[in-house]
């Protein structure tokens, strides 16, 4: 568009453009011949606009790139098309210029795309994202990280930026980690959360922390995930109670739930507050679907489920906790507190101790977790002994309880997982739908072609030695 004379307009725009001569951008999302004339949907991101092309064309097919010069005209009422936003109006094309070509996709685009293998879908992700339904949770997802920054800020929350490259920090999973060329045979671990930064923060004083932040868990393929990473929104905030912790969270999204997806209902508020052994005993599982009518897509039930035990029995998963030998381990993560009243009993009765842990529950799935954290170096450090850490394995957290030892304030935080609420809000069956370039279920990365090699300079830099081993 090197010289371009006049100022582009958008497909939305057109029916406000009635009699003018307008210039057009974008893709031709379908051809349809009737003799003489050609049909051309113009699609560019604000929608589809119909234009009518009279003489003799190119050869301009679909997906190709255009610029097109025409005249915008009002539709007589008998052809007014009522199914799409420009259906009043219609362009009579002058000049129409193909930018560029496009071979035939590997796959419809004008569908809903379920049905597509997944491999396919994730090979061409740049054209699986031209789908209406995808460019549409994209946009969503995209404002209501928007409206949730608004939210917080307007509440005199802080946005910070923790690192990737650092320290583990444990959430039950195995740790990614990334070797360090300046010092050779040492490696950093990326963030299973920002756990630890956050409550640092709380130490340096900022009382309101949000972060809309990457999270990566080396954990074994499900189905309906997407390996390696995902968003979620930090919180942790200085002298709260967990009541407080539940009610701005219940009150952001409940006010994001009206703005954005206005057609969608809660069907109780305030959001049932649930003690995990009610819970259990009722529904059999900690994350109940309290929807009143599962076949009402519009319906979304949140709950919280609280009073979890602080402990759970070790199983042979739970193999980043301590020497594999304890017979605890904690249930959420270790920073959790364990209720006021229940402090006794870690000497006499640890698997009786309940937690401050306060999970969100949306339709049946776990949305969010959060908890009151514990801020006294000796009650860390009998956690740290529960769980069967060993002198070495503390010292690892050494930096959190010398932090503590400079005035620390009670302090507790949640994190909802924004790909898992917005995929459960807009009713996809799986969190790749909602994000743009998920890794598979199996590790590979969406285009390209990840993880691969690594040239025997860069394991040279990195003083590393590639050694397969046959078992
Ligand atoms: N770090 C926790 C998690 O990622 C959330 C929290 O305790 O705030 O699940």
């Amino acid at each position: 568009m090197a010289e371009r004379l006049m100022k582009r307009t958008l497909a939305i725009e057109t029916i406000d453009a009635i009699g003018q001569e307008v210039l057009l951008a974008g893709w031709v999302n379908t051809r349809r011949d009737h003799g003489k004339i050609t049909f051309l949907d113009l699609r560019d991101r604000s929608g589809i606009v119909q234009m009518v092309v009279i003489a003799n064309q190119q050869q301009v097919g679909a997906e190709d790139v255009v610029e097109v010069v025409g005249l915008v005209k009002s539709r007589p009422a008998s052809m007014v098309n009522p199914k799409i936003p420009t259906g009043t109006v219609e362009i009579e094309v002058k000049k129409l210029t193909i930018v560029s070509h496009a071979r035939e996709l590997p796959f419809p685009i004008d569908t809903d795309g379920y049905d597509i293998n997944e491999e396919i879908r994730s090979k061409f992700r740049y054209l699986d994202l031209r789908r209406p339904r995808m460019n549409r949770n994209l946009r969503m997802r995209s404002r209501a990280a928007a409206f949730i920054r608004n939210f917080l800020l307007a509440r005199d929350f802080i946005e910070v930026e923790t690192p990737i490259l650092t320290k583990t920090t444990p959430e039950g999973a195995r740790d990614f980690i990334v070797p360090s060329r300046l010092q050779k045979g040492n490696f950093y671990a990326l963030p299973q959360s920002p756990q630890q930064y956050k409550q640092l923060l709380m130490v340096a004083g900022l009382e309101r922390y949000f972060q809309i932040a990457r999270c990566f868990r080396d954990e074994d393929p499900r189905k309906d995930r997407a390996y390696g990473e995902f968003t979620q929104l930090d919180m942790e905030l200085s002298f709260v109670t967990q009541e407080d912790i539940m009610q701005l969270t219940e009150d952001m999204f409940a006010r994001m739930v009206a703005e954005l997806f206005p057609q969608k209902y809660i069907s109780q508020s305030p959001w049932p507050r649930l003690p995990h052994k009610e819970v259990m005993a009722t529904y059999g599982t900690d994350k109940p679907d309290l929807r009143k009518d599962t076949n009402d897509p519009n319906e979304l039930a949140f709950s919280w489920t609280i009073d979890f035990p602080l402990f759970t029995e070790q199983s042979k998963d739970d193999f980043y906790y301590g020497s594999g030998k304890a017979r605890f381990a904690p249930s959420h993560h270790m920073f959790t507190a364990p209720h006021a009243d229940d402090i006794p009993l870690l000497d006499t009765d640890p698997l009786r101790v309940r937690g401050l842990q306060h999970d969100l529950v949306l339709n049946g799935f776990e949305v969010g977790g959060g908890s009151i954290r514990i801020h006294q170096p000796e009650i860390q450090n009998k956690v740290f002994e529960l769980i069967g850490f060993s002198e070495e394995q503390k010292s690892q957290f050494d930096h959190m309880l010398t932090a503590f030892s400079y005035g620390v304030p009670p302090h507790g935080g949640i994190a909802p997982g924004i790909d898992r609420l917005i995929m459960t809000i807009l009713g996809e069956p799986s969190i790749r739908e909602v994000m743009a370039f998920p890794a598979s279920s199996g590790g590979a990365t969406s285009v390209m072609d990840a993880p691969s090699a690594a040239s025997t300079e860069q394991l040279a830099e990195l003083g590393i030695a590639v050694i397969f081993k046959t078992k």
